[in-house]
């Protein structure tokens, strides 16, 4: 079992800072929903995972299998099994989704889980066109510009595409629901759940809402209100936080 452990960790982003103390476990195998209101840190906390520039650990740690993640730089993490789905996605002008994913591929050392199902002996186009067709994104937006001129619902599918070519062993999905149509939604709910049995793979959803973690269906729920987990429970607390929102934290709904 692949863990991702974070203990009371505090984060800068450019000075001012975010997460005042984040404690969180992320296993293998199993979903875990991250929700909070705008602006509370999480987009950060996905960012800080992943390694990105200008956020900055003034104290706590994290690990994954016991080892110093903080100490690796991103290329390492991903090497090291981490994948991220950001929230807002970066255009990458004359790069096709396929030429990413074959550099990621080419780097051996990547650490996707073995599912003994012969896809070796497939090709990167086949494997990509089959897990295009599982989320319902047009196989012919495979050989546009990433990202460029993608719609937001494209975008997020073709970071399923990604995550199924690359299989992760921890995948961070931030607000992947966002711009998805319901038959969308749960094609992309439906694979991260599979990708859960299928291969291990262990998952941090980032939403707001219950109709993502319908189909996805939690293990875990924390709940992060101004830098800090200030709840955690099972899928309960999904209903509960959409039936009356954060107000029951103390956080001002009028504000
Ligand atoms: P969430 O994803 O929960 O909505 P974010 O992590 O995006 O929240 O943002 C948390 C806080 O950090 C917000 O107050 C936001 O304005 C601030 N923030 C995010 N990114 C930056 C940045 N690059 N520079 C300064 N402040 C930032
Ligand atoms: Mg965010």
């Amino acid at each position: 079992m692949t863990v991702l452990a974070i203990k009371q960790l505090v984060v800068e982003v450019w000075g001012e800072e975010i997460l005042h103390g984040v404690d969180l476990v992320i296993l293998s195998g199993k979903v875990h929903a991250l929700m909070g209101p705008n602006g509370s840190g999480k987009s950060t906390l996905s960012h800080l995972l992943m390694g990105r520039e200008g956020y900055v650990v003034k104290s706590g740690e994290v690990t994954l299998d016991g080892v110093d993640l903080l100490a690796m730089d991103t290329s390492q993490r991903a090497q090291a099994g981490l994948f991220l789905a950001m929230q807002q996605p970066i255009e990458v002008p004359g790069v096709t989704l396929e030429a990413l994913l074959s550099e990621v591929l080419a780097d051996s050392e990547v650490a996707t889980a073995e599912t003994g199902d012969g896809e070796a002996t497939q090709t990167l186009r086949q494997i990509m066109y089959a897990e295009a067709m599982k989320v319902g994104l047009d196989p012919s937006l495979l050989d546009r510009s990433l990202n460029t001129e993608f719609s937001g619902g494209e975008y997020k599918r073709s970071e399923c595409v990604g995550m199924g070519v690359i299989k992760p062993r921890l995948g961070i999905f931030d607000e992947i629901d966002t711009g998805l149509d319901i038959d969308s939604l749960k094609l992309v709910a439906t694979r991260l759940k599979e990708a859960t049995s299928a291969w291990g793979m262990g998952v941090l959803a980032i939403t707001h809402y219950s109709r993502l973690l319908d189909v996805l269906t939690p293990d875990l729920v924390y709940v992060l209100l101004d830098g800090r987990i200030v709840d955690c429970g099972g899928p309960e607390l999904v209903s509960a936080v959409e039936h009356s929102g954060y107000s029951k934290y103390g956080v001002d709904v009028n504000r």
